[in-house]
């Protein structure tokens, strides 16, 4: 083992200690979070004797097959962890699991479990950071560095986002090259004296949940505006289910507080009913009273949002492997098509080949929020680039290539594969029948519900019988609740929660439909409040014992049996009736008797395996655990077919 010897501390890798004692690197997280052992996810400090402790741990621990992680990991965290490539991770989360995520997204904690859980293993989390640690901590971590937080304004209409984020701007961003004016890039970034925060210029959750539907989570903090004369309103509590939904932590900034009829106090009264609860009740979330007008408050506002910045530990590397997303882009004439990009990680540079999405380019110009060009933009900062060959879409992921040519022929196969996947079930909504599935693979256990209504009564009631709703083993749960149609805007909120939508009295606007045609979310409408209540019953009950029943496909008669030497005995067959496919149960008549009951083996025309065949065709037939057929048997195909899905 490589060890680096100082005084008598060595720096042992955990990937080689790992390596030696044929163990995940997160089998191996566990071991030192027993002993007390602190680490930075790839070495840690210890001494002879600590060496020897670990190494009798991690024999110890053997077989127990269970790994820590420190919460908020993302899906490159885990692939390390399990010592697995970050495509089969990533194939896992896609495929299996339906999760978009890029490799540096922060997963639900649910979510990493159940991928842990996957590759066979028990995921246990590590405890918070203890003060004093027993090996002294390095103050540069992999070159990591402290990066501004990214922040994202929502609440009710006219309760003034859009005068909070210009107010901000004003007072904090001096364009240099402009004669003070700042450019409209879809985000900006400030920079005061105890550091630098970015902020998202399209206030409001459709954007912030659009994003995340599309797997990328780039807010970290959200600050929600109340108007202090207007008070909590319909969208400020969509707003909190959306910023519920996604973990994010959220500040409440009061805002208007300049007005004769301000109430600031009876806001901060009624954040508690939407399971808000105000540090001065107690709990968590930090409110501040400010005026976007008057810009009283502001720069507290700013120092909270910095605060809670610090406590998020953000970090990001600038000399490590470049991530970003796209936050807004467009096609402008005589620019060609024009992106913002958010860095996430790594270091964009001006000449740097891309593939964005499905498209690709070469930067040839970079300018930031103050319309100031740049060579090159570090983490945090959002930058508008030019040379993309084509318009990607907000949420795209950003990435370096070798060079151009790699670049291109990454896009095009991103291209290929989307149509081709677009083509799939694939996507993360919901449906009733997929719970059972999910349930079934212990994938899940709530049942969560976007519930629309037409009049507030009748959302009540809907909501008052949903709850009444119970079962062992899964809690159905109301993410949200509404009045009026069901719009895009719950649809995405139920794709990001894996969420059904149900309405009453109500009909999905054109716009939802198609989103959750996309999203694959379930639409359910009802007139009636029983139905749509036994409905969901059936759906939590049903899911415990799935009904099948058995539906006739076809009658397969054998004509002739061949004795191949290699491959055994295949019956030579012809289709009278219906069809036969390759995963057809089976029941073998010979006479007026069932010989065999089973499956089909292999299925073939010609000599190729095919998946049906049909009526008049030609086939030849193995069943599974049988080869005694005879000419003139006859073989009757079905399938069994979920009837309570
Ligand atoms: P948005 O819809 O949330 O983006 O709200 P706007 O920023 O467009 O503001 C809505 C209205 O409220 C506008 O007429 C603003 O001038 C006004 N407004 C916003 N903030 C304040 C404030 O702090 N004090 C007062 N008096 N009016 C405000």
């Amino acid at each position: 083992m490589q060890t680096e010897v100082r005084k008598e501390h060595m720096t042992v890798a955990i990937a080689e200690i790992a390596e030696k004692h044929k163990v995940s690197p997160g089998e191996i997280f566990a071991v030192l979070e027993e002993l007390g052992v602190d680490h930075d996810g790839s070495q840690f400090e210890a001494d002879a004797d600590t060496l020897e402790l670990i190494e009798a741990g991690i024999e110890e621990h053997r077989g127990a097959k269970e790994i820590v992680l420190r919460p908020g990991p993302t899906p490159l965290d885990v692939a390390n962890a399990l010592g697995v490539s970050q495509p089969e991770i990533q194939k896992t989360l896609m495929m299996k699991m339906r999760v978009m995520a890029t490799l540096t997204t922060t997963l639900k904690d649910e979510v990493a479990e159940q991928l842990v859980d996957q590759f066979g293993y028990k995921l246990r989390w590590a405890q918070p950071k203890q003060t004093g640690p027993k090996t002294a901590p390095k103050k540069e971590q992999q070159g990591a560095q402290v990066r501004p937080p990214v922040v994202t304004i929502m609440g009710h209409v006219d309760h003034g986002k859009t005068s909070l984020l210009d107010h901000i701007r004003e007072a904090n961003v001096v364009s240099k090259e402009h004669g003070g004016i700042t450019q409209h890039i879809g985000a900006y970034q400030v920079e005061l004296k105890e550091g630098k925060i970015t902020f998202l210029d399209t206030p409001g959750h459709a954007a912030f949940t659009a994003m995340r539907a599309r797997g990328a989570q780039i807010t970290d903090i959200v600050v929600l505006v109340v108007a202090a004369d207007d008070g909590i309103m319909p969208q400020t509590k969509e707003a909190i289910a959306h910023v519920k939904a996604s973990g994010v932590p959220m500040i409440v900034a009061v805002n208007k507080i300049d007005k004769p009829d301000a109430n600031p106090d009876k806001v901060i009264s009624q954040l508690p009913e939407q399971e808000v609860i105000p540090e001065a009740f107690g709990g968590q979330t930090i409110v501040c009273n400010v005026s976007a007008h008057t810009g009283e408050g502001v720069p507290h506002l700013l120092e909270m949002i910095l605060l809670q910045a610090e406590m998020l530990e953000l970090r990001a590397d600038p000399k490590g492997d470049f991530e970003g997303v796209v936050i807004e882009a467009k096609l402008e004439r005589g620019r060609g098509p024009v992106a913002t990009v958010l860095v996430e990680n790594g270091t964009l540079n001006i000449g740097d080949p891309i593939v964005v999405g499905k498209t690709w380019g070469r930067i040839k110009a970079m300018t930031d929020h103050t319309g100031d060009r740049l060579k090159s933009a570090g983490p945090s900062t959002p930058v508008e680039v030019l040379g993309l060959s084509d318009v990607p879409e907000a949420g795209d992921t950003v990435a370096i290539a070798d060079n151009e040519r790699a670049a291109r022929t990454l896009a095009e196969d991103r291209a290929t594969t989307a149509r081709a996947k677009s083509l799939e079930t694939g996507s993360r909504g919901l449906s009733l029948s997929d719970l059972r599935q999910r349930l079934a693979a212990g994938e899940t256990k709530d049942l969560n519900l976007v519930v629309k209504a037409d009049v507030q009564g009748s959302v009540e009631a809907v909501k008052g019988l949903i709850e009444k709703i119970e079962n062992e083993e899964v809690t159905v749960k109301v993410i949200h609740s509404g009045v009026g149609n069901i719009l895009e805007s719950d649809i995405l909120l139920a794709s990001t929660a894996d969420a059904i939508c149900v309405g009453f009295n109500v009909k999905a606007e054109p716009g939802a439909k198609k989103e959750a045609e996309r999203a694959k979310v379930e639409i359910r409408t009802y007139t009636i409040i029983y139905e749509l209540i036994e409905d969901i019953e059936k759906a939590v009950k049903g899911m415990l014992e799935p009904k099948f029943e058995e539906s006739h496909l076809g009658t397969v008669e054998i004509r002739q049996v061949f004795k191949l030497s290699r491959k055994g005995i295949i019956a030579g067959c012809h289709v009278t009736e219906g069809k036969i496919t390759r995963n057809a149960n089976v029941r073998l008549h010979r006479d007026k008797e069932i010989v065999f009951t089973g499956k089909v083996g292999t299925l073939k025309h010609v000599k190729e395996d095919v998946r049906e065949i049909t009526e008049g065709f030609d086939c030849g037939v193995t069943l599974e655990g049988f080869v005694a057929y005879r000419e003139g048997d006859v073989i009757e195909a079905f399938e069994m077919v979920q009837v309570n899905a």
